[in-house]
């Protein structure tokens, strides 16, 4: 049942465009190819730039990217009331809207650069049996709609309807939110560093930084395990790896270990769903195959604060945490009694206090940028933020970051 790899890694496109040897001199360099560092190549490349992207990996997506549930759900990581009670009203609907042009940019990209099969169409249905939750995503679908988005609170018949089958009448009901997405997270993250590759960005693969330092005459010096590099600009995109080169965001990002299972292909289809507060959740892929994640908090202090490996991409597999995500889901999806859970894998997630991730400047230096910590929830702003701190890289605004997003918060 246990695979060391994802479902994505074992059924996406290989990569063959790495073999850039290291320059000694860049205008930007990007270090890590996960979906940030590959998006932001892309973005950097299509404004005529040739950023450099270094990746311990042998290719892109080989980190948290290639190992997630391939969700890309709309908002940030709070719900919309709740964001609104902690960000204010403006902040947090900058937060929202920012994912929804993420959802066109994901959209405008996958058809420019041929990635159609690489997402799907699916709605979001969060579920709750708990009265406090229900009546926090009741409040939530009334915000949204205020703010002209498609949201509803639905009670369990109707909730039963748009499941499209059976669930337990444990359950009060849920937030439907309709025109989300779900992407095969290594064909889109490929499929983007591929398209910045023939738009002049450089993928060294293979190649671990070691260290990142202010050169004597002005811009970075980038060490790495197969020499140095000096770079006018720096963007570090290690999500949980960050601190080993900022050492200062040590007390900021929380590595978080995370878990799916999927089960054989089922004959029925579901939208992307969460429970709990989203501590459960799942979604489908093409196949038909079914995705559950989460339960972290079942016992405290196993996964969270963990020390992400060196030199691999997965901390420590447990067997028992698959286990229990395997018999949650006939208890919350009777139809899928009995259906075979093939694999599991898990990745490591960044985590923030304000569970917002870290985009922006380095604060008093220049050239240093942050592109990091997206707590578990990295997809709905992997077009938005590259593309918008690309243009702050090039001296522009890129003032669709919401400004809560900025690490100078923290330092
Ligand atoms: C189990 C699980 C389920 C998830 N499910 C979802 C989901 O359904 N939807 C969603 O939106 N998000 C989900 N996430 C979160 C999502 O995967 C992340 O937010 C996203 O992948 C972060 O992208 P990244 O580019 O910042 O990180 P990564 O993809 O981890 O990229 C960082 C890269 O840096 C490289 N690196 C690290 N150190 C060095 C170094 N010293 N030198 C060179 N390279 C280095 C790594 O090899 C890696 O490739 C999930 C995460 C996990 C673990």
């Amino acid at each position: 049942m246990r695979s060391p790899d994802s479902y994505w890694l074992e059924t996406g496109p290989g990569w063959a465009g790495n073999g850039a040897a290291l320059p000694r001199r860049t205008g930007v360099c990007v270090l890590g190819a996960g979906v940030m560092g590959s998006a932001l190549a892309y973005w950097l490349a299509r404004a005529g730039l040739r950023p450099l992207v270094l990746e311990r990996n042998p290719g892109p997506a080989m980190g948290s990217s290639g190992r997630n549930a391939g969700r890309l759900i709309q908002g940030g990581n709070a719900q919309h009331a709740l964001a609104i009670e902690e960000f204010g009203h403006a902040e947090a609907l900058a937060i929202y809207r920012a994912t929804l042009v993420n959802r066109d940019l994901v959209r405008e990209v996958a058809a420019r650069e041929r990635l159609e099969a690489t997402r799907f169409p699916t709605a979001e249905l969060d579920l709750t049996a708990c009265r406090d939750e229900a009546l926090e995503l009741e409040r939530t679908a009334e915000a949204l709609r205020a703010d002209g988005m498609a949201a509803d609170w639905l009670d369990l018949p109707a909730a039963r309807g748009v499941f499209g089958t059976d669930l337990p009448d444990t359950l009060l009901g849920g937030l439907y939110r309709p025109d989300q997405d779900s992407v095969h997270p290594v064909a889109y993250v490929r499929g983007m560093a591929a398209a910045a590759a023939r738009g002049g960005a450089e993928f060294a693969c293979g190649i671990t930084v070691t260290s990142v330092e202010p050169a004597s005459g002005g811009g970075w010096l980038v060490t790495t395990d197969a020499g140095r590099v000096a770079a006018d600009q720096v963007v570090v995109a290690l999500n949980a790896w960050t601190p080993r080169l900022l050492p200062e965001l040590a007390p900021v990002i929380t590595p978080v270990r995370g878990q799916v299972v999927q089960t054989a292909p089922v004959p029925f289809r579901i939208p992307q769903w969460g429970l709990d507060r989203g501590l459960l959740y799942g979604g489908q892929a093409r196949d038909g195959s079914l995705l559950i994640g989460g339960l972290r908090n079942t016992v405290p202090g196993r996964d969270e604060g963990i020390d992400p490996p060196e030199d691999g991409n997965t901390p420590a597999f447990s067997p028992d945490l698959a286990d229990r995500l395997a018999d949650a889901l006939p208890a919350l999806l009777p139809r899928a009694t009995g259906v075979p859970v093939v694999r599991a894998w898990s990745g490591v997630m960044a985590f923030t206090p304000d569970r917002c991730p870290l985009v922006g400047a380095w604060p008093g230096v220049d050239g240093l940028w942050v592109l990091a910590a997206f707590n578990g929830s990295g997809m709905p702003y992997s077009q938005v933020m590259p593309e918008q701190l690309a243009e702050r890289i090039r001296g522009g605004r890129g003032d669709g970051i919401p400004s809560v997003f900025d690490p100078a918060r923290f330092l």
